[in-house]
Parts: C-alpha cells; sequence; structure tokens
C-alpha cells in the first residue's frame, strides 16, 4: 500500500517536473521530497487527524488511536476517567502516524514556515515518537493544563518545552518528569 502510493506519488513529482526517463524505485532518492510531499496525501489509514474533528481516545477504529502503544494508551485513559471528574474532555489532534504522513507533515510545514521553524516543530519520520506510536497530542488548552499538573501521576509527561500539547509515558507514574527537551531537534 505504502510502496504503491509512493510509486504513484513518483510518476505525478516526474510528471511535474517532465522527467522523461522511467520511473523506477531507484529514482526515490533523487527526487525533491517536497514535491513527493505535495503528491502525497495522508488519510486515516496514516492516522491523519483533520483539524476540528474531534477525535478522542476511544475512537479505536482509527488507526491515530489503535496503534498507540498500549500502555500509553492505557495511562491516558486512565488519566482522562480523572480529569472528567474535574469537567475535562482529552481531545486526540494526533496520535500514531505513518512514516510517509510524517514525512508530509514535514514537508508541508517547511514549505509553509521554513525550514528552521518547522524543523523546531516536526521531527522527521525516523526521530518522531508519533511513528513509533509513543506519543499523543491532546487539546484544548485547559486538557493540556491537566496534563501537565497531573500526567506524571500516570507516567505521562509533556517532553518540548515548545509543545505543552505533545505527551508521552516518560517517568514511573507518581515520580517527577525529566527535564523537556527544548524542541523537536533536541
Ligand atoms: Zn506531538
Amino acid at each position: 500500500m505504502a510502496a504503491l502510493a509512493a510509486t504513484g506519488a513518483v510518476a505525478v513529482a516526474a510528471g511535474i517536473l517532465g522527467v522523461l526517463a522511467p520511473v523506477t524505485g531507484s529514482s526515490l532518492p533523487s527526487l525533491p521530497s517536497v514535491l513527493l510531499g505535495a503528491a502525497f496525501s495522508p488519510s486515516a489509514e496514516d492516522g491523519f487527524i483533520p483539524d476540528g474533528s474531534r477525535v478522542d481516545l476511544a475512537d479505536e477504529q482509527l488507526p491515530a488511536i489503535s496503534r498507540l502503544d498500549p500502555q500509553l494508551l492505557a495511562a491516558m485513559r486512565a488519566a482522562e476517567a480523572d480529569a472528567a471528574g474535574d469537567g475535562i474532555r482529552f481531545e486526540v489532534t494526533g496520535g500514531w502516524r505513518s512514516p510517509e504522513y510524517q514525512q508530509w507533515l514535514l514537508d508541508t510545514r517547511i514549505a509553509e514556515v521554513g525550514e528552521e521553524t518547522a524543523r523546531a516543530y516536526v521531527a522527521t519520520p525516523e526521530q518522531s515518537r508519533h511513528v513509533d506510536g509513543d506519543a499523543v497530542d491532546i487539546g484544548p488548552v485547559d486538557a493540556q493544563y491537566w496534563l501537565i499538573s497531573y500526567g506524571s501521576a500516570y507516567g505521562i509527561c509533556q517532553t518540548y518545552a515548545n509543545e505543552p500539547w505533545h505527551f508521552e509515558l516518560a517517568t514511573e507514574p507518581g515520580q517527577d518528569c525529566p527535564d523537556m527537551r527544548t524542541d523537536a531537534t533536541g
């Protein structure tokens, strides 16, 4: 599936470039990744969550949720149940992502805001904890504040200083969270 999609992206990119040479797998690295990004369109199968779609931790039909690490998912659900007592609801704005989706995110952000800013917020597919299913992005702000305040009781920590929405299992329940990394480049 992913291989087919990538081949299609190459064909489209090659068409844009007017490349006449036959398209083969070996031509992949020579094409600018931003062109591949422009041709790729992430779907729910890639873990794509459209803006404003109100996904939550119970939406197990979505790979964005079902492919999260089971321990992270269990900890987040336990936290969510307790936060509900404070009238707080967790909304998932980012969960598991395919490597193709992560690369598309990075390429799209680079095109929008430039390389330096994009890389501070979006990790490469090799480095992203979302691709491993080990990170989840949560909104709205009151839910973020609740998790930042009480998440460590469940082992949940904010791990990037510039991303108050991004949480990982990063400590033993009840222990302090480790020092945050500055941003996605660190
Ligand atoms: Zn994140």
